[in-house]
């Protein structure tokens, strides 16, 4: 539990307690000191240009392959997750870093739009400009990929950015801007400021020109609450309850593996961790089956690691009482399956549908597994929560149309989780996981603003725009739209 201690937070170890790192605490001034700092680096780093920032932004990225492992040891010091996990969360922030530096120009740079015959003497100019600087706040469970999935869009923008890392993760989080300060030097264009959550609600009042936060839903809405105050725009990426279905011609060993693992990477502490599935009846024994023996196997330590935020086990726990109490069966794992600050996989069956287990954040290696007739029931299923950020559905013939009929942002056909290390895709949810998107050409949009300009070439056919214009010319205007769009189709 980090513990602040004479104006610095001292971040420790969920699994023993140690000290991982000190980090200085900011307060209010301090926060509006790095924005401050950082309006003069955004105004230096937005004239490099594209194709400067490009090559700042691929020798960041090359830096932090090159120290990949030390990043992730740092990460499984500070949360607690085993250091291939950290590994492997790096390596879809660098391929993100990588996809933004050598995208933003095509996306955002500048071009001609089309002519269309009404305003034919004019030419449209449209390019997508930086906000200026953007606040960031990112949660504890993947302190390398949350932060920089928006950090590497709203760099690759043009953008300065103020990060507010987690109180859990701080020193993963200083280590991020560090290393960036080694490759730009000259400016403070990404900042970090530590604290606890007023630090988060401070830089929501602090002036930036956009807000991405990433954290729970109740976090959310206090966020766009304080942004609204000054009309701060936010893109929200928060909680989920993701579900993956499996129908009748999935293949079940592949449905089981990845259903696990989907469930339970990171002790299950992922936004878009698989916390139901729904199966079809002609494969349901086969797949529980599978899963059990597969997440029975897992080894604690080793592959979970332990819970990171202590409250958080007393959801966990609720979650799985509640869906005993209820009528539901752990066919592995149960109530005794939580030792803080550990928790073992957990399959839960026959939990009805009302359960805390099937529709909130449990964020932990727990499971609920559910019979249904069809697809179709599946999807109504999947579909009936209040959040919707991602989903998975293994299956042959129907998969995509099934994938496409969940009301979420992403699903992973065949595959759990995939869509959040494919750069070329937008991420983020509907409904109570929030809005906006992060990643991919929505990504670096998210971060820009479009700049519209007009440039007249010549006289005007059909003048509007002018007190000059006589009945004439506004009765061609009028004959004019008659056939250009009078006609019904
Ligand atoms: P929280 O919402 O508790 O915290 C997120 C961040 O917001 C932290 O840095 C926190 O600081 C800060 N914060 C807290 N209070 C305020 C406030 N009033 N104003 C501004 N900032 C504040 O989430 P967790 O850290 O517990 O992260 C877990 C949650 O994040 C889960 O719900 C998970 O689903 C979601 N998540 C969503 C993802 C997505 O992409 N959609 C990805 C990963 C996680 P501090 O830690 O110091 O309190």
């Amino acid at each position: 539990m980090p513990e602040v201690e004479d104006g610095v937070l001292i971040s420790t170890n969920p699994a023993t307690g140690a000290e991982a790192g000190r980090v200085p605490v900011a307060d209010e001034a301090a926060v509006a000191a790095a924005v401050a700092r950082a309006r003069t680096a955004g105004a230096w780093w937005a004239g490099l240009g594209h194709e400067g920032r490009k090559v700042r932004l691929l020798r960041w990225r090359a830096l932090l392959v090159e120290r990949i492992e030390q990043l992730a040891e740092l990460a499984r010091l500070e949360s607690g997750k085993p250091v291939a996990d950290g590994i492997v969360e790096a390596s879809a922030a660098i391929e993100h870093i990588d996809w933004a530096a050598r995208n933003a120009k095509r996306v955002l740079g500048p071009r001609r739009t089309r002519t269309r015959l009404v305003l034919a003497e004019h030419v449209g100019h449209l390019e997508y400009l930086p906000y200026g600087v953007v606040g960031v706040i990112g949660p504890w469970n993947y302190p390398i990929l949350t932060p920089l999935g928006p950090i590497s869009g709203a760099l690759a923008a043009g953008n300065a950015v103020v990060f507010k890392p987690s109180e859990y993760t701080p020193t993963v989080g200083q280590w991020l801007v560090d290393s960036f300060a080694e490759v730009v030097p000259e400016h403070p264009v990404l900042q970090a400021v530590h604290g606890l959550g007023e630090v988060g609600a401070a830089l929501c009042r602090s002036g930036v020109d956009k807000l991405a936060f990433t954290g729970s839903t109740p976090t959310a809405k206090k966020v766009m609450a304080a942004c609204a105050e000054t009309l701060t725009p936010v893109v929200l990426e928060a909680g989920g309850k993701d579900a993956l279905i499996v129908d009748a011609d999935a293949d079940i060993p592949a449905a089981a593996e990845a259903a696990v693992w989907g469930a339970m990477t990171n002790a299950g502490q992922t936004c878009i961790g698989i916390e139901r599935v729904y199966a079809v009846a002609e494969v349901y024994d086969r797949f529980v089956a599978a899963v059990v023996e597969k997440a029975g196997r897992l080894t604690m330590g080793e592959e979970i690691g332990p819970i990171t935020m202590p409250g958080q086990i007393d959801v966990i726990r609720r979650h799985i009482d509640d869906a005993i109490a209820k009528g539901g069966r752990a066919v592995l794992g149960g109530p005794d399956a939580v030792q803080p600050p550990n928790v073992a996989p957990t399959v839960l069956v026959d939990v009805p549908e009302d359960s805390a287990a099937v529709r909130e954040e449990t964020f932990g290696p727990t499971l609920t597994i559910t019979k249904v007739a069809d697809a179709d029931e599946a999807v109504a299923k999947a579909n009936a929560v209040p959040y919707g950020l991602g989903g998975a559905v293994f299956g042959k013939a129907n998969a995509i149309r099934i994938a496409r009929r969940m009301h979420t942002g992403m699903v992973a056909v065949n595959s759990t989780l995939t869509f959040v290390g494919m750069a070329t895709l937008p991420f983020g949810g509907v409904g109570d996981s929030g809005f906006g998107r992060i990643h991919g050409d929505d990504g670096l949009r998210e971060f820009a603003r479009a700049k519209a300009v007009t440039v007249r070439r010549g006289p005007s056919l059909l003048p509007s725009t002018t007190f000059e214009r006589t009945p004439t010319q506004v009765k061609r205007i009028v004959r004019t739209l008659k056939l250009l769009y009078g006609r019904h189709p």
